[in-house]
């Protein structure tokens, strides 16, 4: 493809504005009336209660602001969705109700993520309207909903593709196009369908690119969809203090036998346990359940709706132990994990950085637990280096397993048959479960609306009681069918 014309458009590719402060190479907090965004778009952060810009929003928004295409690199977490949200909502001409702005992401989660995202930034203004395009979802009314108009869309490369090719999706008025999570995209073997959709972008637009990590393929791809772009890369800085990293050396037919001796001695709420092999996963799964344990397999091969219900377990803390391979596991976004287990130690010094990084978010401090073999003792080297610490190893003998308690997830999800087409709000269910049915607001989680069905954690230990008092009560006037699942 050579839609890339040389720059003859008159936009800035050199030094930065003048008029714009220059990013700090610290990508320090910048407090956000520092940069040249509209006064009521200010006062939307405010609202929001978002004070200072993060580091990578600090080092890559006064260029994006001004115009240059970008290559950012930060960690997950690190508020990339502000960082080219901003810009693209700031060049929005409302009245305009034709798509001048679209992100491509990998999943249909993190697709779903940015779109309310940018929702909440768009708050500023009251007319903007943002749609998501995600596959896993009838095409019939997302076409219904492009035909009434949208400013901004968020997708999947092929839904996208998709609505290209049935001319339902038109990018004439396009001046952004955001690749978010760019190399989980490329993982992901959408190389081609960017090309594809890139292709149909004006040539005139600025193009973002945002990514976790830089490997080899994203310098490809940015040659050839961006122009003369900005790099703006964050070293990882505070990853480690935060994350405390074991490592034990196990032969390989043990190993999933040690995972349940990890998880007996340090008791984490939530872990997320990453195998190299889908046989293996099954393998981990089966011996976990058959200790007791609420573990469930994200799998690439699901169906979406069965992928959401096991998302939806983990996050509401009815399930303690996700074990997932690296592609399933792709866009998972989690708050509160308290450990990563690497079952089997991945040869990717990226790849392992990623892994872990999932834990030790926000406020507290997480695990991450490495098996490796004594073959795989190169690997642990290599990661060492590549993150600059010196491995400590530990003897799976010296952990103590507390055996007296299983560990079990605080809560069970309950699945009430009916969901958004019914009317069911999340009110209505704590409103029943509350009222009617005598329950304390504490002793419910969170309860999940999708368009069939309802996921609500209540408190394990009144998880059976829950069922009967729902069955035989009344939800919005009716009757429903509600069962626990399994964690
Ligand atoms: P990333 O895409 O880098 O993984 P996100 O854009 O999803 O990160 O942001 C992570 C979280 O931080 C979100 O909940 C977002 O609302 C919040 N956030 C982003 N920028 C700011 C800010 N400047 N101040 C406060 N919170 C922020
Ligand atoms: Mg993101």
């Amino acid at each position: 493809m050579s839609e890339i014309p040389d720059d003859t458009s008159g936009r800035p590719t050199g030094a930065p504005d003048a008029a714009v402060a220059p990013p700090p190479a610290t990508g320090l907090a910048l407090p956000f009336d520092h940069l040249p965004l509209p006064a009521a778009m200010l006062d939307t952060l405010r609202q929001l209660d978002y004070r200072a810009t993060t580091p990578i929003q600090a080092a890559s928004l006064p260029l994006a602001l001004a115009g240059h295409d970008l290559i950012a690199q930060a960690k997950t977490g690190s508020g990339k969705t502000a960082a080219f949200g901003l810009p693209l909502l700031a060049r929005l001409d409302v009245r305009k109700l034709a798509v001048q702005a679209m992100v491509l992401c990998p999943t249909r989660e993190l697709a779903d993520q940015v779109t309310q995202e940018i929702r909440r930034l768009a708050r500023f203004e009251a007319n903007i309207k943002v749609l998501a395009l995600c596959g896993g979802t009838p095409m019939r009314p997302q076409r219904d909903s492009l035909e009434h108009g949208a400013h901004v869309v968020v997708g999947t490369p092929g839904r996208i593709m998709d609505h290209l090719e049935r001319g339902s999706l038109k990018l004439d008025a396009l001046n952004t196009l955001v690749l978010d999570e760019a190399d989980r995209m490329l993982d992901m073997g959408f190389h081609d369908d960017i090309a594809f959709v890139a292709g149909r972008c004006p040539s005139k637009r600025q193009t973002l690119l945002f990514s976790a990590t830089y490997p080899e393929g994203i310098a490809r791809l940015a040659a050839r969809f961006l122009r003369q772009p900005q790099e703006v890369k964050l070293p990882e800085q505070h990853a480690h203090d935060k994350i405390r990293q074991r490592f034990y050396e196990i032969e390989h037919p043990a190993r999933l036998q040690a995972v349940a001796k990890l998880l007996r001695h340090y008791r984490p709420v939530s872990t997320l346990a990453f195998c190299n092999t889908r046989q293996q996963c099954r393998d981990l799964v089966e011996l976990l359940r058959a200790q007791g344990f609420a573990a469930l397999a994200l799998n690439g091969e699901m169906e979406q709706r069965e992928r959401d219900q096991v998302l939806i377990q983990f996050a509401n803390r009815s399930c303690s132990v996700l074990v997932a391979t690296d592609v399933a596991a792709r866009g998972l976004d989690i708050a509160q994990l308290e450990a990563v287990i690497n079952v089997d130690v991945t040869p990717d010094p990226e790849i392992h950085i990623h892994r872990i990084g999932r834990t030790g978010r926000g406020e507290d401090d997480g695990w991450a637990l490495n098996l490796c073999s004594s073959a795989d003792k190169r690997r642990v080297a290599s990661i060492a280096q590549r993150m600059g610490f010196e491995p400590e190893w530990h003897a799976l003998d010296e952990l103590e397993e507390d055996a007296s308690e299983p560990l079990q997830a605080p809560m069970t999800t309950l699945l009430i048959l009916g969901g958004r087409k019914d009317k069911i709000r999340p009110a209505d269910v704590l409103g029943a479960l509350t009222g009617e049915a005598g329950f304390s607001r504490e002793q419910v989680g969170k309860i999940t609306v999708t368009d069939q069905n309802t996921y609500v954690a209540v408190e394990r230990t009144i998880a059976r009681e829950a069922v009967r008092r729902l069955s035989a009560g009344k939800l919005k006037g009716k009757k429903v069918k509600v069962r626990a699942l399994e964690g």
